[in-house]
């Protein structure tokens, strides 16, 4: 489930939603630097990670449900299955919020372009005739 060639493969690593080779982010999930640098196109295959303007907003939504969700989890099972305070259970909830932040905010956005864009073996022999086209249109202010 989680080999190249699997969506999940591409959420879970932030990898490019079309090759599965090159990384969205120009740095570690966990580095800190750059948090929210993402490459306007994959390096490897040069597929779009901006296809439209403001593509993004609707990661908002789901990042917002998955850390809503997974923080009443959380301190559930730490204030009743495993007896902590409920300000010890909110204390540790904020420091792991602190630590996945980035990666959540990341893992947001892979799922979201991964609803539109599907994996294919030969994106990256695709994506070098596509450059010059691609690049073209840069050029002219897409
Ligand atoms: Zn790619």
């Amino acid at each position: 489930m989680f080999r190249k060639g699997s969506k999940a493969y591409s959420i879970f690593n932030i990898k490019c939603p079309r090759c599965h080779e090159s990384d969205m982010f120009e740095t570690s999930s966990y580095s800190f630097s750059k948090p929210f640098d993402m490459k306007e196109r994959c390096d490897k295959c040069n597929e779009d990670f901006f296809p439209e303007p403001g593509y993004y907003y609707g990661a908002m939504f789901l990042s917002y449900i998955f850390t809503a969700f997974f923080s009443i989890g959380f301190v559930l099972f730490f204030h009743w299955v495993l007896d902590w305070s409920t300000a010890a259970s909110f204390g540790l909830l904020i420091l792991v919020l602190g630590i996945f932040f980035v990666y959540i905010f990341r893992l947001a956005r892979a799922l979201y372009i991964n609803i539109h864009v599907h994996y294919s073996p030969t994106a990256i022999e695709d994506g070098k005739e596509r450059g010059s086209t691609a690049s073209a249109a840069a050029h002219f202010g897409r």
